[in-house]
């Protein structure tokens, strides 16, 4: 009970906007739980009175009001609340998924390692659809069965008490008894919940491997896999269903013996002139109109638990906190002149070993510095350290003299332009997938882009120029091609740092010097970062740092490193007598 009242707490926000919608709800729910028991209630006078034969004009009116007039109100009221939920439940969903996404936006990125996809995606869809029902079906139904369960019971004791303690008295201990045997789906709730999470996850991964799985012939077994998880998910929901099953027949005996004792005393009674055969039908009609309400009843219990459940899953991601934060008064910054890594450690927070050692390192402003090592050296971690996704563990990185915990972190990231080795392509056309980078950018911009990408000269290649539709996974372009519209994305942005990092992996050495020096040449006054492979592009960089084993073991330039016998002489070497790798 704690727990639903604190994830009603966790809502407040939202009943407090709509108050208004939830007052007029309110009414609405009761008037639709108390009013049926007229119609009910008229029905028995009609029958009196078509025995005794004194139906009158004046009755005549009442039952056109009790009959039809009510019974269509009461309709018309139901349709406003509806209408009037579902908006609720619409608008509460879209609000916490709006709010989980953008928190997840927020998190450090060890997140995607403490849970996988198909976790975060169920949380999102399965919990979060649980958790808004606490903001619609709950109330409803908490206020709708509670209101009509006294409503009728108040109307079956005002026509005759002792008919209605006989018949109902049981009813509570029957129900009682019976959510016990329900007790065990509750229990189980939270691991059907954890086994749909892992059926999304696999069918996630088959759909994103699909490629692989076909070129590798796996299909069966991926099928047989994701099938196995689908299998588990159905399984675990019939355990669910079936308690359900049992419940239903169940209740409906205890039901049928209600009415059977109902009938039985009330005819008795009717004979002995204690009530009217009226009041018998509508006596019978009151029992039937609890049915539902005591079924649904019974179910709170149900609801409360998976909701807590769901809340729980839910508000442990809204809960996780940023390990990056902004200091108070964190400063701006748009330009800089120098960063100084001194003697940085770094080592991620689930590991225990550094991944980068002793670092030091100075970064001048308009500088095209070249990063290479062997791969798992740390050069990405190295570069990553800009865009402030986690904390470094010792040592400090200072950006013109001040560490650069006290810049504002939006700020940091706005300065850099940062191109990964996997590219995230969107399902729109080529051009907006470059806008992404800079929204505001004009047609010359994006033109200009595509020049240094080098990416001009695929558009004649592509069915509709730049308007081409790019598919998620950039399917429709080859690896090379997709690497040069991620950096032109970059480009567009214009930032002061752009950091390629290992992106020009899939295009020929010869498109891969020509962009280094495009970017050179073009972006006068501004800083570039690359990490390369291919030693002849990466000679044009002002400085090449080479990273091994987490430590810088060579700074200096191409000519500098090659004066003297050391890793990157060694690679050079290897790399011009024969590879001149061929764009993917
Ligand atoms: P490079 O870019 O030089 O290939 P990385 O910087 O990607 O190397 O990785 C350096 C080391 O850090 C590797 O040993 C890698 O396994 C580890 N590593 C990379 N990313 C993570 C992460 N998110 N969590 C834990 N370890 C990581
Ligand atoms: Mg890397």
């Amino acid at each position: 009970m704690k727990e639903i009242l604190l994830t009603f707490k966790r809502l407040t926000w939202f009943f407090k906007a709509n108050l208004k919608n939830y007052l007029f709800c309110a009414l609405a729910l009761l008037f639709v739980s108390v009013m049926p028991v007229i119609p009910t209630k008229v029905l028995g006078i009609a029958i009196d009175d078509i025995v005794m034969g004194s139906v009158t004009i004046d009755r005549i009116i009442l039952y056109i009001m009790g009959l039809l007039v009510i019974p269509v109100f009461i309709y018309c009221v139901n349709i406003y609340y509806h209408y009037t939920m579902n908006k609720l439940g619409q608008d509460i969903s879209y609000k916490l998924r709006e709010q989980y996404l953008e928190h997840l936006f927020e998190l450090d990125s060890s997140i995607y390692e403490k849970y996988t996809k198909g976790d975060l995606i169920a949380r999102i869809s399965n919990d979060l659809t649980t958790v808004s029902g606490l903001a619609t079906s709950f109330l409803q139904n908490v206020i709708y069965y509670f209101v009509t369960i006294v409503a009728s019971i108040t109307m079956m004791v005002v026509i005759n008490p002792i008919l209605c303690l006989v018949s109902i008295v049981f009813m509570p201990f029957a129900i009682f008894i019976l959510n016990n045997i329900r007790k065990r789906k509750r229990q189980y709730y939270k691991k059907h919940h954890e086994i749909y999470g892992e059926m999304t996850e696999n069918v996630l991964e088959s759909i994103e491997s699909a490629k692989t799985v076909r070129a590798y012939g796996m299909e069966e077994e991926d099928y047989k896999k994701t099938k196995t998880a689908i299998d588990n998910d159905t399984n675990s929901w019939w355990y669910i269903q079936m308690f359900e099953s049992l419940f239903v027949p169940m209740f409906e005996l205890i039901y049928a013996v209600a009415y059977f004792i109902a009938i039985g005393l009330g005819t008795y009674m009717v004979i002995k002139s204690i009530i009217s055969p009226g009041d018998l039908v509508s006596f019978l009609l009151y029992v039937g109109m609890l049915y539902g309400p005591l079924i649904g009843l019974s179910n709170v219990l149900n609801t409360i638990s998976s909701i807590n459940i769901a809340s729980q899953r839910f508000f442990e991601i809204m809960d996780l906190d940023t390990e990056v934060h902004d200091v108070t008064n964190p400063l701006n910054i748009m330009k800089f002149n120098e960063i100084k890594f001194k003697d940085v450690n770094f080592k991620f927070p689930f590991d225990d070993f550094n991944v980068l050692s002793n670092i030091n390192l100075t970064i001048k402003s308009g500088e095209t510095i070249g990063i290479v090592g062997p791969t798992g050296s740390g050069k990405s971690t190295l570069i990553r350290q800009l865009l402030r996704e986690f904390n470094i563990s010792s040592g400090t990185i200072l950006i013109d003299d001040i560490p650069i915990e006290n810049y504002k972190i939006d700020d940091i990231r706005m300065m850099v332009g940062y191109v990964p080795q996997e590219h995230i392509l969107f399902r729109r056309s080529v051009d907006d997938n470059i806008l992404i980078g800079n929204p505001k950018a004009s047609h010359e911009e994006i033109d200009n882009a595509m020049t240094v990408a080098d990416f001009k000269k695929d558009l004649n290649e592509l069915s509709s120029g730049e308007h081409t539709l790019v598919s998620e996974l950039g399917g429709s372009l080859s690896g090379g091609q997709r690497q040069r519209l991620s950096i032109a994305r970059a480009l567009v942005k214009d930032p002061e740092i752009l950091i390629l990092d290992d992106s020009l992996s899939a295009v020929d050495a010869l498109t891969e010097t020509n962009i280094i020096k495009q970017l050179k040449e073009t972006r006068v006054g501004k800083t570039n970062i690359i990490v390369a492979h291919c030693f002849s592009a990466i000679a044009l960089a002002d400085k090449i740092i080479v990273l091994q084993g987490g430590k810088i073991t060579d700074i200096g330039t191409h000519h500098e490193l090659l004066k003297y016998d050391n890793w990157y002489k060694m690679q050079y070497l290897i790399q011009i007598k024969g590879d001149n790798h061929e764009e993917l």
